[in-house]
């Protein structure tokens, strides 16, 4: 079921845009079908699931992490996250970068970039990411790799809304990228579209999407239920 499903769902990617298959609330036996089934990058969105998870699952799994994440928690992710999406202040940016020299690593990391109408979500507004990246001191940062931008939708049946949306986080990387980052090949990433809208994020230009919902199915709250 997980492999045909995950199978369907990467026959409708375009070549060059990465899958993350979004494992959150799910069991390890139904990340490790995804696992046989051939994919390798993971995301979870909260810390203590993906500790339970990452030593239960083969070394050669990429984690990401794609939730809200708090700066006293990064220690425990930081030995082996392979990106990190949901950077949205300069203060986090600064415990991963510590965390990660730490480690003797760098790691990755996405700006998340708040563009949906719900106040729930997080995120930098544009505004603010415009700022931060002006201000410079994300440079001494010596831990981290910035990679791209990533953001959520409002969650509307409005495609019109939601290709706006989509279409303003990829002019602010267009606009980051030629200021910031055009000696940098490594920030190329755009990562938006999940289930739902995954095909209008990629004809905005989205070229890494997370996909839970259509790979593993729904999802039954709470954990370990
Ligand atoms: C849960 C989640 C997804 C996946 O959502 P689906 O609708 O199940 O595909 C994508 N991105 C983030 C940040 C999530 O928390």
């Amino acid at each position: 079921m997980i492999a045909d499903r995950l199978q369907t769902v990467k026959t409708t990617l375009p070549q060059g845009v990465e899958l993350v298959a979004v494992s959150k609330y799910h069991p390890v036996e139904d990340v490790m079908e995804a696992y046989h089934a051939g994919q390798r990058v993971f995301g979870e969105n909260i810390v203590q699931e993906l500790r339970g998870k990452q030593p239960l699952m083969p070394a050669d799994v990429e984690w990401h992490f794609i939730g809200h994440l708090q700066t006293n928690k990064v220690k425990y992710i930081a030995p082996y996250v392979s990106l990190i999406h949901s950077v949205d202040s300069l203060k986090l940016l600064g415990e991963i970068s510590r965390q990660a020299i730490k480690c003797g690593r760098k790691i990755d990391c996405l700006l998340q970039i708040h563009v949906a109408e719900e106040e729930t979500k997080f995120g930098f507004t544009i505004d603010e990411c415009r700022q931060m990246l002006c201000e410079g001191a994300w440079r001494d940062l010596d831990g981290v790799r910035l990679r791209g931008v990533m953001c959520m939708a409002s969650n509307t049946d409005d495609t019109k809304q939601v290709h706006a949306e989509f279409r303003r986080v990829y002019d602010f990387f267009t606009e980051a990228k030629a200021e910031y980052f055009a000696d940098a090949p490594e920030f190329f990433i755009r990562c938006y579209g999940m289930s739902h809208d995954y095909n209008i994020a990629i004809e905005e230009g989205s070229n890494m999407v997370r996909i839970g919902t259509a790979i593993f199915g729904e999802r039954s709250y709470p954990l370990n239920s």
